[in-house]
């Protein structure tokens, strides 16, 4: 069976293979923060009761996950999914270090759960879940502590539900003092949330997308073809920004599956026609509809993975034509895959740094909290651009010295930012 932290450990140990040699003169400190990496720092649960609207109680298990803290308090979204298991929310807090570590913000890694399928709640339900959820993590979270924010099936409106139970509790703790808002990200703009932070994941893959098209020699933007798997807020983002760039976006797909438009399609107008008419596919116009599975078979340039988990394995891995992959949705290929993949050349930027745009604006949305002044748009954008960039930089650069793929390169600069702060600190 997949077990993510079982995935996890193993990815850490390959790293730390290729990272031994920079610490010949600290071996053994070395090895010891590698251990102290392969567990988080704390795991909670709990289960969480509920009033249902026809008057049962319901149990719901749940959990917080904090990896590391070496580089800053821990970070990492809150997700509702009946696939959540101890297991995944803490490699999701492990990869949530590597995240952070990657554009260089100053926090670790965190990642909460709770197992349920969302979609079965009436608003009341979910909203009593959210905040029960918050009681429990009171004395767990804090500006400098652990900040949480959204992720799969979680929104705005439930961080508001949380910070405003998370304040009712530090009320009655008499903790007035504490800023309710700087510790949920991923607010609404209207209760301290920042401008730019629903576009911001799939910006910034986009600005990831611009530098590798750079390194890959293409001439012409038009000439780059992509497809995307997922419309949801991350795929449709870096579909409107690649297209609004002058890129060719021939395949965008949803749930229930897939266009395909060898022309390009424009993505605002495939939205406008999904809200009306409720799937990608009823939007074909001029092209053809094609199956989830055939997205990522398409002959394509680059292949944008934005939905779900585990989607390229290997079974279909060596049918991939793209010759770059952006990983935008956490987790998309396997490790088999990987392999795979890297065999056939294919130039692949793993989630922790394609999609690592959405915490970095998390980050910027938190310094806003804390100073209580908020920026434009367009001074988020600006402070985003450079952050991205350094970040594909310092990868592609520890790709050509290691020679080693997307992936390896994109760990080992995080893993060795991560394990030098531990060596300062010392004290493990
Ligand atoms: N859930 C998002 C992620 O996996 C955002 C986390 C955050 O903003 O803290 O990167």
């Amino acid at each position: 069976m997949n077990d993510p932290h079982k995935n996890s450990v193993a990815q850490l140990k390959k790293v730390a293979d290729l990272l031994k040699k920079d610490y010949k003169d600290n071996k053994k400190v070395f090895e010891k923060a590698i251990n102290k990496l392969k567990e988080p720092d704390n795991v909670y649960e709990t289960k969480l009761e509920i009033k249902m609207d026809d008057g049962s109680k319901k149990k719901f298990q749940a959990y917080r996950s904090q990896h590391n803290n070496a580089r800053g308090p821990y970070k990492g979204g809150i997700r509702y999914h009946e696939n959540v298991s101890e297991s995944e929310v803490k490699a999701l807090s492990t990869w949530m270090t590597w995240k952070c570590a990657v554009t260089g913000i100053p926090y670790g890694g965190g990642k909460g759960g709770i197992i349920v399928n969302p979609k079965k709640l009436s608003t009341t339900e979910l909203e009593k879940l959210s905040r029960a959820y918050s009681v429990f993590l009171t004395d767990k979270i804090g500006p400098w502590v652990d900040v949480p924010a959204p992720d799969v099936n979680t929104t705005g409106q439930i961080m508001a539900w949380m910070v405003d139970e998370y304040q009712n509790q530090l009320s009655k703790k008499g903790l007035i003092q504490e800023n309710p808002l700087g510790t949920f990200t991923g607010k609404p703009l209207a209760l301290g949330g920042s401008e730019g932070r629903e576009e911001a994941t799939g910006l910034g893959g986009v600005m990831v997308l611009e530098k590798l098209v750079e390194k890959m020699g293409y001439k012409k933007k038009k000439d780059v073809k992509i497809a995307i798997q997922g419309f949801g807020n991350v795929g449709y983002w870096f579909a409107k920004h690649a297209f609004d760039r002058g890129y060719t976006v021939v395949s965008v797909s949803d749930s229930k599956g897939g266009v395909y438009v060898e022309k390009g399609l424009n993505p605002d107008k495939v939205l406008t026609c999904k809200r009306e008419k409720g799937s990608v596919q009823s939007c074909i116009n001029g092209g053809s509809a094609i199956s989830n599975e055939d997205v990522l078979e398409l002959d394509v340039d680059i292949l944008v993975p934005a939905a779900l988990e585990n989607v390229i394995h290997k079974d279909n891995a060596d049918k991939v034509k793209a010759k770059a992959i952006i990983e935008m949705a956490n987790g998309p290929v396997t490790p088999e895959a990987d392999e795979i993949l890297s065999e056939k050349k294919v130039t692949l930027i793993p989630d922790i740094l394609a999609n690592s745009g959405g915490v970095t604006v998390s980050y910027f949305e938190w310094a806003q909290n804390l100073q209580g002044y908020y920026w434009s748009r367009e001074e988020v954008v600006t402070k985003l651009q450079p952050l991205m960039e350094d970040a594909f930089a310092r990868m592609w650069q520890m790709k050509e010295t290691h020679i080693v793929d997307g992936r390896m390169a994109t760990y080992m600069t995080a893993v060795k930012r991560v394990v030098d702060a531990m060596i300062l600190r010392g004290g493990f």
